[in-house]
C-alpha cells in the first residue's frame, strides 16, 4: 500500500508513520529527514535546501520532486510507503501522480495553538533524528539512543514555527481537497492519546 501523510508540522506525521510503518513492515520516506541528511552531508542539494529549510520556507517543488522521484524508484518500496512530509504543494502532488499511484492518504488534523505549543518544546537528537518534547524529558539533556545533546532544530524556533504554518495553511492545506477529491482522503484527530491515534490510523487504512 501506497500512503501520504499529510498534517501541519508538529501534528505527529513522523511519530505515526514511524509505528504505521513498524506495523506494515514498508519504508518511511521522509523528505524533511533526507533534506536534513543532505545539509548535514553538505551536499550540493542540502547546501541549497539550508536556507530555505531554517527559515521555515518550503524547498523549490523541482528540486524535491527529483529527490523523490529517484527515491521512489528505488528496490524496496515494491511492497509499498509512507510518504511523511511529501507532497507539500498542489505542483508537488500532480507530478507525483505522474510517476506513483497512491492508494490512501492520512490527515492528521490537529489545531494552530496545540501545534505551536508541540514545535516550540521540540528537541531533536543531530545524531540519529529522534525527537523529544521538554516536558517529557525532564532536565535531561542526551538522547536516549544514541547519547548526543540534544538541540532545538533552526525550524523549530519560535519565530520559524509560526511562518511554517502559514505556509502550510497556504500551500499544503489545498492537499486537503485535492486528494479529497479523489476519494482518497481520512481524515484522523491527531490530539490526545498517542496510542489511540495510532488505531484510528490502521482503522482508516482497513477501510
Ligand atoms: P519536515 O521535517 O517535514 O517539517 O521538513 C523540514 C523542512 O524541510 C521544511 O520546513 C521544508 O523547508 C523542507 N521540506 C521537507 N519536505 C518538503 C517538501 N515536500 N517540499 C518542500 N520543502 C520540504
Amino acid at each position: 500500500m501506497n500512503i501520504i501523510f499529510l498534517g501541519p508540522p508538529g501534528a505527529g506525521k513522523g511519530t505515526q508513520a514511524q509505528r504505521i510503518c513498524e506495523a506494515l513492515n514498508i519504508p518511511q520516506i521522509s523528505t524533511g529527514d533526507m533534506l536534513r541528511r543532505a545539509k548535514k552531508e553538505g551536499t550540493p542539494t542540502g547546501l541549497r535546501a539550508k536556507e530555505y529549510m531554517d527559515a521555515g520556507k518550503l524547498v523549490p517543488d523541482e528540486v524535491i520532486i527529483d529527490i523523490v522521484k529517484e527515491r521512489l524508484a528505488m528496490d524496496d518500496l515494491k511492497g509499498g510507503y509512507i510518504l511523511d512530509g511529501f507532497p507539500r504543494t498542489v505542483p508537488q502532488a500532480e507530478a507525483l501522480d505522474t510517476f506513483a499511484v497512491i492508494d490512501t492518504v492520512i490527515e492528521l488534523d490537529v489545531p494552530d495553538e496545540a501545534l505551536v505549543r508541540r514545535i516550540s518544546g521540540r528537541r531533536a537528537c543531530p545524531q540519529c533524528g529522534a525527537t523529544y518534547h521538554v516536558s517529557m524529558l525532564g532536565g535531561r539533556e542526551t538522547c536516549e539512543k544514541c547519547g548526543e545533546t540534544l538541540i532545538q532544530r533552526a525550524d523549530d524556533q519560535p519565530k520559524t514555527v509560526l511562518n511554517r504554518l502559514r505556509v502550510y495553511h497556504s500551500e499544503t492545506a489545498p492537499l486537503v481537497s485535492y486528494y479529497e477529491a479523489k476519494g482518497l482522503l481520512h481524515r484522523v484527530n491527531g490530539e490526545g492519546d498517542m496510542d489511540a491515534i495510532f488505531a484510528e490510523i490502521m482503522k482508516a487504512l482497513q477501510a
